[in-house]
């Protein structure tokens, strides 16, 4: 998976179209429980105002073939509007058919805003079907090796402006005590292409709870920073 060269075009064509300050801190192709995939752009310097211009400059279609390359039928494209009417996300979304019919002519959340939805026919493949088959067998793994009905809610292979990438998932139900390693997620991230240097758990409000499961292949900077964490 290219995800990180596709970032960086996608970065290049956001600054062509709008401002050179503009940019794209991270790109991620990701799964969910229920069967959605998406292809999120998290852009920096872009505002709801730019919407028009992006969709007339062309970059909201270069953003649906990208999503479709991966394997994301285009179906629905949103945005999440910041409190500062900020673009916090920008996302190419293939609903499963459960959502597809409850969020139909709907917006899923107050601060989302769909900008174009479209019956497509078919659903995930390629690439965003990889890394949906991968989240159900990261939660299988974690079900076997802790003896728990651990939760993953979702998976995404993810590429970040400063040059890491890696693969992450989100996670209800593991207490910190009950996963010391997990070397299958090391597998996992190398089976979507992500070589990662650190694998780590990721904490909520509480110590003991794990929410993710992070594998990263570092960039040079991000590299010195890694003391302090829970490495598994
Ligand atoms: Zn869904
Ligand atoms: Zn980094």
């Amino acid at each position: 998976m290219k995800l990180k060269m596709h970032r960086e075009t996608m970065e290049k064509e956001l600054k062509r179209v709008l401002t050179a300050g503009s940019a794209i801190n991270q790109l991620a192709l990701s799964a969910n429980a229920c069967g959605c995939v998406a292809l999120t752009t998290f852009p920096l310097g872009v505002n709801v105002e730019d919407i028009e211009l992006l969709k007339a400059k062309g970059f909201i279609e270069r953003l649906k073939r990208l999503a479709a390359e991966l394997g994301v039928v285009p179906k629905n494209v949103s945005f999440q509007r910041g409190e500062n009417f900020e673009i916090l996300q920008l996302k190419v979304l293939d609903f499963c058919k459960r959502c597809e019919f409850e969020y139909e002519g709907e917006r899923p959340w107050p601060d989302v805003s769909i900008i174009e939805s479209r019956s497509e026919r078919g659903h995930a493949e390629k690439d965003a079907l990889a890394v949906l088959s991968c989240r159900g067998a990261v939660e299988e793994e974690l079900r076997r090796v802790t003896g728990f009905p651990i939760y993953v809610s979702e998976l995404s292979v993810f590429a970040l402006k400063c040059g890491c990438v890696g693969l992450s998932a989100n996670i209800r139900g593991l207490r910190r005590q009950d996963l010391t390693e997990f070397p299958y997620f090391r597998e996992a991230a190398q089976g979507l292409g992500v070589m990662p240097k650190i694998v780590y758990a990721r904490f909520g409000a509480t110590p003991s709870e794990i929410i993710g499961i992070t594998a990263r292949d570092t960039c040079e900077r991000c590299e010195k920073y890694t003391e302090g964490l829970y490495l598994l």
